[in-house]
């Protein structure tokens, strides 16, 4: 039985044109011997009347967030009306479907409310529905602890739904649809001229997804990783090939290892970062002082970044919307933090930068081309990042992605 699973973003969702192409694919996968099993997100983006977002500002009345349970019933509803649209599209279309929320579905998590952990998958039901002739169509972001709770899995939780899937029913590959002609060298919304990859490594798409591009979300490679098996990005609206994201093996025996000819995989950006400053050299401890800021951070849950540390000075960076709170566990501390809101993080990532020298220098020099001010810098084998003004963000994309042309 060759499983295929088939994942469907909110935006190739959003009317019912779109959603009989999305049937078309569906079927046409049947038709060529596959057993599509098919994951859905919720409909539409920000604003849309079922998107998960929408859904929560309906629980948000007079600024009282529900509580993480009851957000999360909520929120699960929108995979739900999503699914059961998509399955009557495919039965009016001929095809025999039905339809299975996350709990259905067998997918088993951890307690953990509106940021759930997959622990394992229970196929039995898609299994037996499949063998029955039928499409099974999976509520995406969603499964059930085993206390019996409705939990979802987070940003980008549908991606692991459908890798989660792919590795249960040792699928040929698990193809992720979406509005885009693949993962591209950077945001097709800023650079015009972005390309898509043809393929590239688990490693290196982990890297660009965690450095914010949203295509695919990195526990989804993650698990697609841990199994070897294949992921393909592709567009629910064009023909274009799209993405094959393989292991380095893989490519290997296609005996053309397009790690070696390119320094630069993507260039990619987090926005919405704030930047913060703590004078340390009057303490009386520096070493202990240093101790305590992070710390009290860490006890708070708040994520730091782009952590510099000298003996005078404390650089690090929160996201936007932890600032407030980050800066309230400071003051109480009697530290009194210099903060620089609405920065972003520009990154240039590849596995082919390993050992090349004068990426860092080409970086500075095309930024400075720009006028661009680097707040701050840091790097890794693969990745070189660097601090700007949001202001200063697009820019700093464009320029680095025609420095690099990055894919050539
Ligand atoms: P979906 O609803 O299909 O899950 P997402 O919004 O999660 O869609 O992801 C697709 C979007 O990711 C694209 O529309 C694109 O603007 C954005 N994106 C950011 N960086 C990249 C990249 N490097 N390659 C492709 N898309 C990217
Ligand atoms: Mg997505």
């Amino acid at each position: 039985m060759k499983y295929l699973i088939q994942k469907f973003g909110g935006t190739s969702l959003g009317d019912d044109e779109k959603r009989r192409k999305v049937a078309s694919i569906v079927i046409g996968a049947k038709h060529n011997g596959f057993l599509p099993v098919v994951v859905v997100s919720a409909i539409g983006r920000s604003g849309d009347p079922y998107a998960t977002d929408t859904l929560l500002s309906y629980a948000r009345e007079h600024k009282k967030e529900p509580t993480p349970r009851e957000a999360d019933l909520l929120m699960s509803c929108g995979e739900i009306i999503s699914g059961v649209i998509m399955s009557t599209t495919l039965q009016k279309s001929g095809c025999p479907a039905v339809f299975l929320t996350g709990a259905q579905a067998g997918i088993i998590t951890d307690g953990t409310y509106n940021n759930a952990r997959i622990l394992k998958v229970d196929p039995r039901h898609i299994i037996r529905h499949c063998r029955e002739g039928k499409v099974v169509v999976v509520a995406g972001f969603q499964g059930v602890s085993e206390a019996g709770e409705i939990t979802t899995l987070g940003r980008g939780g549908s991606d692991t739904t459908a890798a989660a899937l792919g590795v249960a029913l040792g699928a040929v590959s698990v193809d992720i649809y979406t509005d885009v002609d693949g993962i591209m060298t950077a945001d097709p919304r800023i650079v015009t001229d972005a390309r898509p990859l043809e393929t590239v490594t688990y490693n290196e798409i982990c890297q660009l997804a965690r450095e914010g591009a949203k295509v695919i979300h990195p526990r989804a490679v993650e698990i697609a990783m841990q199994k070897g098996i294949p992921l393909r990005i592709k567009c629910t609206f064009s023909e274009a090939p799209g993405t094959l994201v393989t292991s380095q093996d893989e490519i290997n025996k296609g005996a053309i290892d397009i790690t070696r000819d390119r320094t630069i995989t993507g260039i990619t950006h987090i926005p919405d970062i704030t930047r913060i400053k703590i004078n340390t050299g009057e303490a009386a401890n520096i070493p202990a002082f240093q101790g305590r800021i992070f710390n009290a951070l860490a006890l708070a849950g708040i994520s730091v970044d782009f952590i510099n540390v000298h003996p005078e000075v404390v650089y690090f960076t929160v996201k936007n919307a932890d600032a407030g709170k980050a800066v309230k566990i400071l003051e109480n501390m009697e530290i009194k933090p210099e903060v620089l809101p609405d920065c972003a993080k520009v990154a240039a990532v590849g596995a082919g930068m390993t050992g090349v020298p004068g990426v860092m220098a080409r970086i500075v020099d095309a930024l400075a081309e720009e006028k661009v001010l680097i707040l701050q810098s840091a790097d890794s084998y693969t990745t070189i990042w660097v601090l700007v003004k949001k202001e200063d963000m697009e820019k700093s994309i464009r320029a680095l992605h025609r420095r690099f042309d990055p894919c050539r």
